[in-house]
């Protein structure tokens, strides 16, 4: 029987081995660059629940629509409220950031589409439905929350009618080649009152009642544009953000 330690050749070549495995797993691994160099990301005071961030462009503050044409709307309280017709901004924006807070009248009145119903469409065409969805069935790529013919929101996570709720959407403008053919779909994500209910869902085209979805070539920039439905939705804190990215590095030759 050996005795231990034991000096003899394969103990201390198995000892070395285990000495050699210890070492390399406690020595800090190659730390991998890419070689991009990177801008710095912007700062940016992301505000509070009520407040924009300080790179936003405010559409209505409460205030005034002199960012919007169009319509005939009340504004009061801090809120405005949709009367003669729709509005759109007179500024065209592609891919954004977009917030904005609605409330379908307390005071319920109609059922289905004819309930708190509006709509905010991106590029003029792409609509994110805004309707009473709150105990008010009606087809569910109508409801609110839906892409408008396209897609159903994945949850419903309407509040109570006369309650204030919100709309995170992060939107992808379509890109189209030289021919006006489509080489990239619109993308969206919504968060609806703080709850995802699309997550980067690819578009089918403008959103219309009484055609299936397609795309036609169109502008860069085009206004947004909130729907007139013939009921008095209320709107407030809508401000909008271009700088969504990605952010560009540069890799020096
Ligand atoms: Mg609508």
């Amino acid at each position: 029987m050996k005795s231990w330690p034991c000096f003899c050749g394969n103990c201390v070549f198995a000892a070395s081995l285990v000495l050699a495995w210890i070492a390399a797993k406690s020595r800090p691994a190659d730390e991998y660059l890419s070689g991009i160099v990177w801008p710095e990301p912007p700062i940016v005071n992301p505000g509070d629940a009520q407040k924009p961030p300080s790179d936003a462009i405010v559409l209505f503050d409460g205030t005034d629509l002199s960012a919007f044409e169009g319509g005939n709307w009340k504004v009061e309280n801090g809120y405005a409220e949709v009367r003669g017709g729709g509005i759109k901004t007179k500024q065209g924006f592609g891919s954004c950031q977009l917030h904005l807070e609605f409330a379908t009248p307390a005071e319920v009145v109609g059922k289905g589409q004819g309930r708190g119903n509006s709509g905010v469409f991106l590029m003029e065409r792409y609509e994110l439905q805004i309707l009473d969805s709150y105990e008010n069935k009606t087809y569910f790529d109508g409801q609110c929350g839906a892409i408008y013919k396209q897609s159903p929101p994945t949850v419903n996570a309407s509040r109570k009618p006369g309650e204030w709720q919100t709309y995170d959407i992060i939107f992808e403008a379509p890109q189209f080649d030289g021919e006006g053919k489509l080489v990239k779909p619109a993308y969206i994500t919504v968060l609806h009152n703080g709850v995802v209910i699309h997550n980067h869902f690819a578009l089918q085209g403008g959103t219309f009642f009484d055609q299936p979805p397609h795309y036609t070539a169109h502008p860069d920039k085009l206004p947004i544009y909130i729907q007139d439905h013939g009921n008095p939705v209320r709107f407030r804190n809508i401000w909008i953000r271009e700088n969504i990215g990605p952010i560009v590095g540069t890799k020096p030759k």
